[in-house]
């Protein structure tokens, strides 16, 4: 059977820190980012309106740092500048390759970026800039994968990308260590909650079912499957409803 092509008008790509990240999972590697960069510019010249939320984990994680007996707000705190940071990296890599761009963050910070403004976003994709959501929710005990969630539902996104690293997709067991394990192709939200799937968080995943937001989970270290999952191509694990 022919694989079917969905045809997205608008899409949120989220991308963990990691993604920008050395093979050592730290830091921010250009190379990296360029490669990234390069994709998105191809999605939009393709004419999809690209959203995209950026992690921290390649800098800092709040949880860790609260486990190391840190406030658990300051640590949240830190991790959503290190996702400003990975905001204003791909940013540059994506102007240096042409791509308008906008980074909007939801803590202001006004010298580095635009405050988060809804209304704004949406003009700036119509008018086929790539938007960058840095500063997470701005809210700390909340997550980039939430942010993703919420911020798909505001700017009425048809589908979220949630780009990962070594893995294709959602497996019914982790397959660094079943190499029997499945992949799944299609889920529904209730199959991640009951199963407890390693997707993402519960808040986010609740958000999209709420909301109805489409979640595709595909493998971020194949050239190319940023843009196929932009355009709609059939790839990874399909969750919806
Ligand atoms: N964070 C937060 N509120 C948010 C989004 C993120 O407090 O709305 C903090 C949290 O500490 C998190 C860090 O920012 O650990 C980095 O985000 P995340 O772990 O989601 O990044 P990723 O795993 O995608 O790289």
């Amino acid at each position: 059977m022919e694989a079917e092509t969905k045809h997205y008008k608008r899409v949120m790509l989220k991308l963990s820190g990691e993604a920008l990240a050395n093979d050592k999972g730290f830091g921010i590697d250009p190379e990296v980012v360029y490669r990234l960069a390069r994709e998105i510019k191809e999605a939009c010249e393709s004419g999809v309106e690209v959203a995209v939320v950026v992690g921290g984990g390649n800098i800092w994680r709040g949880l860790k740092g609260s486990q190391g007996g840190m406030d658990r707000a300051s640590a949240d705190y830190m991790g959503m500048l290190a996702t400003v940071i990975n905001s204003v990296a791909l940013q540059d890599a994506l102007e240096k390759l042409g791509v308008s761009t906008r980074v909007q963050t939801a803590i202001e910070m006004r010298q580095i970026a635009e405050p988060y403004i809804r209304r704004r976003a949406i003009r700036h994709l119509e008018k086929g800039r790539v938007v960058i959501f840095g500063a997470g929710t701005g809210n700390p005990y909340f997550t980039t994968d939430t942010t993703a969630a919420l911020r798909s539902a505001e700017i009425e996104a048809d589908v979220m990308l949630m780009a990962k690293k070594q893995t294709d997709g959602v497996y019914d067991a982790d397959p660094k260590y079943h190499p029997e394990a499945k992949m799944f192709t299609h889920l529904t939200y209730n199959d991640v909650l009951q199963k407890q799937l390693a997707v993402m968080d519960n808040t986010a995943i609740t958000l999209c079912m709420n909301n109805n937001i489409p979640i595709v989970v595909f493998n971020i270290d194949v050239p190319g499957n940023i843009v196929k999952a932009c355009k709609g191509e059939t790839l990874g694990t399909l969750i919806e409803r």
